[in-house]
């Protein structure tokens, strides 16, 4: 009851008002508990407005876990509240292997063809609203299906697992693709296992606890037979909550940030990259700051690229507004704090953001596009994959 989180807070800050607070959503749910309060449609949408950036927790001296309690209570209320039909749509299309392919080869072909109707029939156009989809949807390469192996390329230094994701998958392959390439070329074969899915986020941050242990048990599943250093995730939004499964399913899994593992091991001499005189600053997702609290080894990994001039974004430590579905649930809030984003990156004119989360790229590349500001952004794995020399 400090208060000491709420200037951390983005809903607050921009609000001003105490139930938009940590410390305030932390007394409805008291209340709620001790049933003093009732969850009525005003007390529903104060708790359902949280991000679940977690900023209050990671500043917290009393180390008050936020994202359980939020987490609790949303699986709580959600016993007696049917969910919108967007989240409807947007949590079964991320356990819908093969709606997901079909999507994406669609999208694919939309962007390729100039034919936007194509993205009109598509599930995820239904979840977000066809305006929001079409300010949101990416650019994207030409979909494949998985190989179950990549093996190294040079001196076998071990075996890793990738995960791929739902949202990753269908928009983001060319990071996961990055991260095969950069992985086998410092000694690592990489294992794609096809029986993965979504790891739950989207369903536990929703309210519907049973289902994402369900899934967080499919995907222990699928990496427990392999002998493998590490699950390696490349969206630090699914990455965080992989690395708390312990939680979900008294289990817990490997799991290492792609940017985290590529910064810890060691990389062989012959692996070299190509200089490049370009500015570029650092999107540190909040599941990366306050949750992994890993955001140096992006910093490490850039370093390795001769001449980049590189620079944290300021104003790191608000949430820029994508925060899994909150994007697509709450896009006034959305847009404030990405505007926030946008109207930093004017500041610094770059010529590449990085960011280690999908979510985060799609919404901050909305915001570019209704900026009308041109510059590129991309998964830092993705920008040490183009500067690597041919010979490596
Ligand atoms: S998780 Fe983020 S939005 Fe939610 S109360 Fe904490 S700081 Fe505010
Ligand atoms: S969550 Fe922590 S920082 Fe925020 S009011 Fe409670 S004790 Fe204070």
């Amino acid at each position: 009851m400090c208060g000491l989180c709420l200037p951390h807070c983005p809903t607050y800050n921009k609000t001003g008002n105490e139930a938009e607070s940590p410390r305030g959503r932390i007394s409805l749910i008291l209340g709620l508990a001790n049933d003093q309060l009732q969850a009525d449609e005003k007390l529903i949408s104060h708790l359902d407005n949280c991000l679940l950036c977690r900023a209050c927790e990671a500043v917290c001296p009393s180390s008050v876990q936020f994202g359980d309690i939020m987490d609790s209570a949303r699986s709580t209320l959600a016993q007696d509240n049917s969910p919108t039909e967007k989240r409807i749509s947007l949590t079964q299309l991320a356990t819908d292997k093969s709606r997901q392919r079909r999507d994406a080869k669609l999208l694919w072909l939309a962007n390729k063809t100039g034919l936007r109707a194509l993205g009109r029939g598509l599930g995820v156009t239904r979840a977000m609203g066809l305006e929001r989809f079409e300010r949101l949807a990416p650019s994207i390469r030409q979909p494949h299906d998985w190989r179950d192996y990549y093996p190294s390329k040079f001196d076998h230094q071990g075996d890793v697992a990738l995960f791929i994701g739902c949202f990753g998958d269908m928009f983001d392959q060319a990071t996961l693709d990055d991260s095969i390439l950069i992985l086998n070329a410092c000694g690592y074969g990489v294992h794609v296992p096809n029986q993965q899915t979504c790891c739950g986020a989207l369903h536990q941050h929703n309210g519907d606890s049973q289902k994402a242990r369900q899934l967080a048990q499919q995907n222990l599943d699928a990496f427990a037979q392999l002998d493998i250093a590490a699950v390696i995730s490349c969206a630090t939004g699914c990455g965080s909550y992989l690395k708390e499964y312990e939680k979900v399913i008294d289990t817990s899994l490997p799991v290492c940030d792609i940017n985290t593992f590529l910064s810890q091991i060691e990389w062989p001499d012959s692996l070299q990259f190509k200089p490049l005189t370009k500015k570029v600053v650092v999107h540190e997702p909040c599941s990366q700051r306050n949750v992994l609290k890993e955001t140096d080894s992006t910093y490490a990994l850039l370093k390795r690229i001769p001449e980049l001039d590189v620079m944290a974004l300021p104003g790191n430590e608000q949430c820029c507004g994508a925060a899994g579905s909150y994007m697509i649930d709450h896009p006034e809030m959305a847009d404030k704090l990405q505007n926030d984003k946008i109207e930093a990156v004017k500041l610094t004119t770059p010529d590449f953001l990085v960011t280690a989360n999908i979510g985060c790229a799609l919404h901050l590349g909305a915001g570019a596009k209704s900026a009308n500001i041109k510059f590129e952004i991309l998964h830092p794995v993705s920008l040490l994959a183009r500067q690597m020399h041919p010979q490596a």
